[in-house]
């Protein structure tokens, strides 16, 4: 382990948890939050979400799970070479997806439009609601009772109103930043970014191997281009997959480099001597101008020729209809939830129980209790 640099957030610095507990005997609290997370009931689920393919359209595909992982990994390997706390940014980055509806990104559309009337419904937030809300694990209090700085790095965006909610239930806690127009901690910030990374990498290697995407059509996509051009150059006879896996390999680390470096310099511009004077600088994590550039070109390119792909599309219409049917039926018949949920109706009101509920729910588990509610499969 390197020393810890100035501004990392230190384990015994923490602000806490929200519930009081004696420190672990050999564990720091950010590594006793990355257990909690992997032990959350929330986490396992994670292996039957989608992250863009369905889970039962291939077994080869990215899962939320398997993403996770990726994210932990990218921002591990970051934060060591920063002197950033790895074991924060684990946590966050195991735990940045925990609220995710199934069916990906469609599904919290429809759980938005369903609740429309009732407060919304946003996965960032409903990431920091399963951590502090909704996982039953521990006798003394709700949720995992996680510290002060990983629920921060869990809630990465929200909105003003949502922010002003927060603040109301927890002043001075993890809604504040959004009032003052703060950032959260650079492990947060370092995430966020290898978020990015992981996603445009992976859905490259998927939307190839999906067939999707061509080969061809990545041609539009300079910085693939870049890489491949390199492959290519050392292996003038690599093909298919090998040519694609050695492409976002080279694209992967130089990003990884990119940020680095791109990061040093920008710490070294603004020099926070603690955790929280970063949180008061500019953005300090981030790429380089020419790669921010190249990594927007390729996020472009994959929204338009992968996310709107019609065979996408019409996957992504089956699910909204799943989640808006299965939506009304629990609306009109709670007791069709599992018991903890229906009890829950009386304290937080029917329509978020609902919609807690869906959003806990796989796939899997989603297509089945629709098919059982409405007599329809639709997948
Ligand atoms: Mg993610």
């Amino acid at each position: 382990m390197t020393a810890p640099a100035a501004f990392a957030s230190l384990p015994e610095r923490s602000r806490g948890r929200r519930h009081p507990e004696a420190a672990a005997p050999t564990r720091s609290n950010f590594q006793r939050d990355r257990d909690r997370i992997v032990h959350s009931t929330a986490f396992r689920r994670l292996v039957y979400k989608t992250q863009v393919f369905l889970n039962h359209e291939g077994d080869l595909f990215r899962t939320r799970l398997t993403h996770s992982l990726e994210v932990a990994q990218l921002g591990r390997s970051i934060a060591r070479s920063l002197g950033l706390n790895e074991d924060l940014v684990e946590a966050v980055a195991l735990a940045h997806d925990l609220g995710h509806t199934p069916f990906g990104h469609a599904g919290q559309d429809v759980l938005n439009e369903c609740m429309a009337e009732h407060g919304g419904f946003e996965h960032n937030l409903q990431s920091l609601r399963v951590v502090d809300e909704l996982e039953e694990r521990y006798l003394p209090y709700n949720g995992l009772n996680l510290t002060f700085e990983t629920r921060e790095g869990i809630l990465k965006h929200c909105s003003r109103r949502h922010a002003e909610m927060l603040e109301q239930r927890e002043p001075g806690g993890v809604g504040r930043r959004f009032i003052e127009g703060t950032q959260p901690s650079l492990e947060a910030q370092l995430c966020n970014l290898a978020d990015e990374i992981a996603y445009n990498a992976h859905d490259i290697d998927d939307g190839v191997r999906s067939g999707l995407i061509t080969m061809e059509q990545l041609e539009a996509v300079p910085l693939f281009v870049r890489f491949r051009d390199d492959t290519l150059r050392e292996f003038p006879q690599a093909r298919g997959r090998r040519l694609l896996f050695d492409s976002i390999r080279r694209m992967l680390s130089q990003q990884v480099y990119d940020v680095i470096d791109a990061t040093r310099a920008r710490i070294a511009e603004h020099q926070p001597q603690d955790a929280d004077e970063a949180r008061r600088c500019p953005p300090l994590i981030r790429f380089s101008a020419e790669m921010r550039e190249a990594s927007t070109q390729l996020k472009r390119f994959l929204f338009k020729e992968l996310y709107r792909h019609p065979q996408v599309n019409e996957t992504t219409m089956r699910a909204k209809q799943v989640l808006s049917e299965l939506f009304a039926a629990y609306v009109h018949a709670p007791a069709e939830m599992q018991a903890a949920f229906a009890e829950r109706a009386a304290d937080e009101g029917l329509h978020r129980a609902v919609a807690d509920y869906i959003a806990g729910m796989t796939d899997r588990f989603a297509v089945r209790e629709h098919e059982r509610l409405t007599g329809r499969r639709l997948f």
